[in-house]
């Protein structure tokens, strides 16, 4: 679903445009607001959605998801850690979800130089670099072990 700028609530701040990976979220040079110049190019990360401090930034639903005549509201809560989907269909119907967002402050998040380097006995592993300490799992990652693994099996 690709997004687009509601551009009367937008402040031309210009996040969304620093964190575009496709670089199509730009400040209308007239308007000093921003606008996504190709959505067929949008890769639906919605990187530009929780960056947005003045929640300016929605999406164009598909029609399998929501059918014509919806309309489709995000909503970034970073207080909360969620972003939230609401859907309105033609009929009045509202469906809500809600996801689970990083709360990394902006500008806070290290360049991988900053890490320590893997050791050698890392790339032995199956985990991916700094799993579990970044994931916040204490006691390793969850596993199956595998007794459990031929439950249910005749
Ligand atoms: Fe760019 Fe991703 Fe936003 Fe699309 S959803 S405009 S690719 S940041
Ligand atoms: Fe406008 Fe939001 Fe983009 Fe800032 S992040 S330029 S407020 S759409």
């Amino acid at each position: 679903m690709p997004t687009f700028v509601y551009m009367t609530r937008c402040d031309g701040c210009g996040h969304c445009v620093d964190i575009c990976p496709s670089d199509i979220m730009h400040i209308d040079t007239t308007y000093r607001r921003a606008y996504n110049i190709e959505p067929n190019f949008c890769w639906e990360c919605y990187s530009c959605v929780k960056a947005c401090p003045q929640n300016a930034i929605d999406d164009r639903g598909y029609a399998d998801f929501a059918p014509l005549g919806h309309s489709v509201r995000v909503r970034r809560e970073p207080e909360k850690g969620t972003i939230s989907w609401k859907i309105k269909f033609r009929d009045g119907r509202e469906k809500d979800f809600v996801s689970p967002i990083r709360t990394t402050e902006w500008g806070t998040i290290k360049c991988s130089s900053e890490y320590d380097a893997p050791s050698a006995d890392d790339f032995k592993g199956e985990e991916l670099a700094h799993e579990p300490e970044y994931l916040k799992i204490d006691g390793g990652l969850p596993t199956i072990s595998p007794d459990k693994m031929k439950q249910g099996v005749s």
